[in-house]
């Protein structure tokens, strides 16, 4: 059955390859993107995830497209890297209004539709480094283990009304993201990763796909690792 599905930051990396594995099985995708367009196949919506008014404006217009957002992936978010000492305060909160409140305003603004719909997904892009931890990532851990009790507390909410919240924690993916860092820095990665390579950003989006679909339906408040085994027991 057909969706409509919604992702942040669906216009590139690892949010693009999640909105095109939901067009290529035959839903409806819109994607968030703060100015730069979407490709042509996707319903584009601008959107600053930081302003309440703007996510509600970017709902309403994939409603009037193409229908309430019955599938929603909060993928959009940003790292801001530093070490504790030298990390300001703005540089902090940021981030966390991006990552974490950012998919709390999305959360919060999909909730009505999908409690009149008795069917709903949410699914929260986190990372690896959320439970793992990461030197030079204070802001960025914590907003992304923030993304898992967010899940579990809407999988108690909302959980008897057919709405499933679940965490996928990708780890190294290589996008623009990851582009910026030292080539040691990855060589260091790449040792402690038992698979031995990095994630392309389509077997992050598998795991999407499989969790916003009916044979995934009892699948709720889960943390669910995309990481060739980097976080184990984390
Ligand atoms: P990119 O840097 O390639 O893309 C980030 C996306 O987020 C862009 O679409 C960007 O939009 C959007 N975005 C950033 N800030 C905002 C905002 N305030 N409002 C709306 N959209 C915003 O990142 P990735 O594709 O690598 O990462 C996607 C997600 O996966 C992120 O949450 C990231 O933390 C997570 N992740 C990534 C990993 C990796 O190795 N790459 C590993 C683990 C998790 P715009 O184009 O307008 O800037």
């Amino acid at each position: 059955m057909a969706r409509t599905v919604l992702v942040t930051g669906g216009n590139r990396g690892i949010g693009l390859a999640i909105a095109q594995a939901f067009a290529k099985q035959g839903d409806r995708v819109a994607v968030t993107h703060r100015g730069s367009g979407a490709p042509a196949d996707l319903f584009g919506v601008q959107c600053d995830i930081t302003d309440s008014a703007a996510v509600d404006a970017a709902f309403t217009a994939v409603e009037a497209e193409l229908g309430p957002v019955e599938v929603l992936v909060a993928n959009a978010g940003i790292t801001d890297d530093t070490l504790l000492m030298r990390m300001s305060e703005e540089q902090f909160t940021r981030v966390l209004d991006t990552n974490l409140t950012g998919a709390f305003r999305v959360a919060k603004r999909a909730t009505a539709k999908m409690l009149r719909a008795r069917w709903g997904r949410m699914i929260f892009i986190s990372s690896v480094v959320g439970l793992y931890g990461g030197p030079g990532q204070i802001n960025y851990a914590a907003s992304k283990a923030g993304l898992v009790g967010v899940a579990r507390s809407i999988t108690r909410e909302l959980g008897s009304r057919n709405i499933t919240a679940n965490v996928v924690a990708p780890g190294f993916v290589e996008t623009d993201m990851t582009a910026v860092l030292p080539d040691d820095k990855k060589t260091e990665y790449l040792k402690a990763i038992p698979a031995g390579r990095f994630a392309t950003a389509d077997e992050v989006a598998g795991v999407v796909t499989w969790l916003a679909g009916d044979s995934a339906g009892y699948v709720s408040g889960a943390v669910i690792p995309v990481d060739g085994g980097l976080g184990m027991g984390h």
